[in-house]
């Protein structure tokens, strides 16, 4: 179980194509060196500056930074009261984040199985899995494309659930011309250096619910309500906040994201113009009422490959690629926790064994798109 989690712990060789790369310029360095000079380096102006601007990108009104994406969905499963005995519904195909966000609170996630086009979570089953303790949906828009947000508010409503997007991944994506991030409940993005834009670690939770945000600031500021003093604390909260040079980068890297979504897209098309013809893989499929903001991007090899043989020959050909996502019902502490042994969604577990993440950042060349696209094609053979 090589998953592509694994990277941040494991030391990986070094390739000449990385997986994923930031894009930083002298605006980044100059905005955080001012932090640096100015000397105030937490709770400023730079944090509400990257608030309001984010509010603005996504279209809500209120925009709570926090330390991790982690963060502002443990912040989000807190602040819609769920907790122990009550169940949230939430993909498998995804990062192990999203799951874990709802087991801090004691809560159960019912893991539930990915439409086989997008491999976002599936409406049809989400409704199957509903029970009187079903409290809310966490859905995620896997790799940026938004999930099926008019299926999923249809069942929210008439089901009378809460629905968290964790939309980690999909920074700008759009759905019928609407920013995720916007629907439901709220949102939650992240900034780590492979995401669309980074922070270093960071994240954001949005949202137009004045009850939801109030509740966010307090708990990541160790609880402190908006009128308390430094030292009086209305609830058990965290510190989940960022810091200013983190917000600072936040501020400039938001002010070019159109411009790396759209060279994203570009290097994504390379690979799809590229690939399309190989019948040893599908690449990505994009619907036609949504706009992908592409955080990496992922082939599907044909059944019979073995996609772990694919990633040893490709290294061995100095390019990395990585199996991405692990079903998160299988991973080793969940299996324990909530007895899972495989088998349990069929769907999930056949895409997931033949999913492939491609190097894949803003700057990739057009020869580079060539040599991964080629070492892939002889690899799966
Ligand atoms: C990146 C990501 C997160 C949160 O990541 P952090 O490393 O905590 O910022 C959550 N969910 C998904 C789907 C992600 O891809």
């Amino acid at each position: 179980m090589a998953a592509a989690n694994d990277s941040r712990k494991r030391a990986m060789p070094e390739f000449s194509i990385p997986m994923s790369s930031a894009e930083l310029d002298e605006s980044d360095y100059q905005a955080v060196m001012g932090v640096l000079r100015s000397g105030r380096l937490a709770l400023g102006g730079q944090a509400l500056e990257f608030e309001r601007q984010m509010a603005a990108y996504v279209g809500v009104r209120h925009a709570i930074s926090v330390s991790s994406g982690t963060a502002a969905l443990h912040l989000l499963v807190r602040a819609l009261g769920i907790g122990a005995g009550d169940e949230v519904i939430v993909p498998s195909f995804t990062f192990a984040a999203s799951a874990n966000a709802i087991l801090y609170e004691r809560a159960t996630p019912v893991f539930c199985e990915i439409e086989p086009q997008t491999y976002n979570l599936d409406p049809d089953d989400v409704r199957r899995r509903i029970t009187p303790r079903t409290k809310a949906i966490m859905a995620v828009d896997v790799f940026g494309h938004p999930a099926d947000w008019d299926a999923l508010q249809d069942i929210a409503e008439r089901y009378g659930l809460a629905l968290i997007d964790d939309c980690c991944e999909a920074l700008g994506a759009e759905y019928r011309g609407r920013k995720v991030g916007s629907f439901g409940a709220a949102g939650a993005f992240a900034f780590y250096p492979n995401k669309q834009m980074t922070t270093g670690e960071g994240g954001m939770i949005v949202t137009d619910d004045a009850r939801i945000a109030a509740l966010c600031r307090a708990l990541r500021n160790q609880g402190r309500g908006q009128m308390s003093a430094w030292l009086e604390h209305e609830h058990l909260g965290y510190n989940y906040r960022l810091d200013e040079m983190s917000a600072a980068l936040g501020v400039t890297q938001l002010a070019r994201i159109e411009t790396f979504l759209a060279k994203r897209a570009a290097v994504a098309q390379m690979y799809t113009e590229r690939l399309a013809g190989l019948d040893m893989l599908r690449t990505p499929l994009v619907q036609p009422h949504a706009q992908m903001s592409w955080f990496v991007y992922v082939v599907t090899l044909a059944e019979g490959l073995d996609r772990d043989v694919v990633i040893a020959r490709m290294e061995q050909e100095g390019i990395p690629a990585r199996g991405y996502f692990f079903p998160t019902h299988l991973q080793p502490y969940i299996r324990q926790m909530l007895g899972y042994r495989g088998g349990e969604l069929p769907l999930t577990e056949g895409i997931a064994r033949r999913t492939l993440a491609l190097p894949f950042h803003n700057n990739l060349m057009a020869a580079q798109v060539e040599q991964v696209a080629a070492c892939l094609a002889r690899a799966a053979q």
